[in-house]
């Protein structure tokens, strides 16, 4: 059997070191890996996944009744972000029994996906469910999008866990879910039974929650719990902090835009009230400084100092001047506009 070296499957790095070495029949051998970038376990040293493959496609069991509590317990969850007319997939959906369950609670818009060939004729004689016979790495994203995918039991046995969920966020709706159930690494030791039990040939991926954040990190965590046994956990497409980030960025942006056409309509000479951060900001990227006469600020500890070479000066010394004020802060503006109102302040007021 050749095995190949397998770098850490979620953040790529090499570097690792190998807790335990579980032996099987026929020479092949895992290596249980710790990833020292990351933090995750794996075993690096697995043969390629055509060999899981047919390994899935001889020896899968089809329709283990151990895995109907596993079900219930998924659908239980499932149930909470979904609604009837949802586009539903179950990836590695086995005969259908998950998708059978919400059949049977009025979900009508389900199908599944498994690589052994047999599933798709027992899901339909058993569950009348359509299973299509594929592995989830050659499934394209087509016009019509899910709004939610089933991935139980399934990130376990992976060889490319963050191909996988590149490919099924491609295959979802801006904000549809994926569902993920995975054996609950962090806790194997408190359910403690069959030594080595868990290093079975067919696991070759050891989530605990935070891993499953790692590799889920361009989504959002909308649940994430474990019983123990399993971590179940729902996660929404466009919810990852890139997003937030890249949606802050644009309202910043364009709100930087509204300033600058209020600067730049602003008068040749005017005051700003406000010398804090939103202003050093402004006077650096903008052209309010060749307009800025004076700055005035209630902070005693600025007042006397300058800011790009212009004067802070306390309000009260504001009534020597009739240039429009410019009210420079968005957290203090309604103080500043009060006091200016308090101090009789005739001067035209320009806000953002
Ligand atoms: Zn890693």
């Amino acid at each position: 059997m050749r095995q190949t070296v397998r770098p850490c499957p979620i953040c790529t790095s090499r570097n690792n070191t190998v807790l335990f070495t579980q032996k099987f029949v026929g020479g092949l051998i895992h290596n249980i890996a710790l990833c020292n970038r990351c933090g995750f376990v794996f075993v690096n040293n697995s043969p390629r996944q055509t060999y899981y493959a047919k390994y899935y496609e001889k020896m899968s069991k089809y329709e283990d009744t151990r895995d109907f509590q596993l079900h219930k317990d998924c659908v239980k969850i499932i149930e909470q972000f979904i609604n009837k007319s949802d586009r539903i997939m179950d990836i590695g959906c086995s005969t259908g029994h998950l998708l059978y369950l919400l059949k049977t609670d009025g979900f009508k818009n389900l199908s599944g996906v498994d690589p052994a060939p047999r599933c798709k004729e027992m899901a339909k004689k058993k569950y009348g469910i359509t299973v299509e016979t594929n592995d989830l790495f050659n499934l394209k994203s087509g016009t019509k999008k899910y709004d939610f995918l089933i991935l139980s039991a399934v990130l376990e046995h992976l060889d490319k866990v963050t191909l996988a969920i590149h490919i099924l966020g491609s295959l979802i709706n801006d904000g549809g879910k994926i569902f993920i159930c995975v054996p609950d690494a962090d806790n194997f030791y408190r359910n403690f039974e069959e030594p080595f039990g868990e290093f079975s040939l067919e696991h070759i991926n050891f989530f605990g929650k935070s891993s499953l954040h790692s590799l889920m990190y361009e989504f959002f965590p909308l649940y994430v719990s474990s019983d123990g046994k399993a971590i179940y956990s729902v996660w929404q497409k466009d919810g990852g902090v890139r997003n937030s980030m890249v949606k802050y960025i644009q309202l910043s942006q364009s709100k930087m835009d509204r300033i600058n056409r209020v600067i730049d309509a602003a008068p040749e000479r005017i005051i700003v009230w406000g010398a804090g951060s939103l202003t050093e900001r402004l006077l650096s990227t903008t052209n309010l400084a060749q307009k800025t006469i004076k700055l005035a600020d209630r902070n005693t500890n600025l007042q006397g100092k300058k800011l790009k070479g212009i004067d802070i000066i306390p309000p009260e010394n504001l009534e020597n001047y009739k240039e429009p004020i410019l009210v420079s802060s968005f957290r203090f503006k309604k103080e500043i506009l009060k006091d200016i109102k308090k101090l009789g302040l005739k001067n035209k007021i320009i806000t953002f």
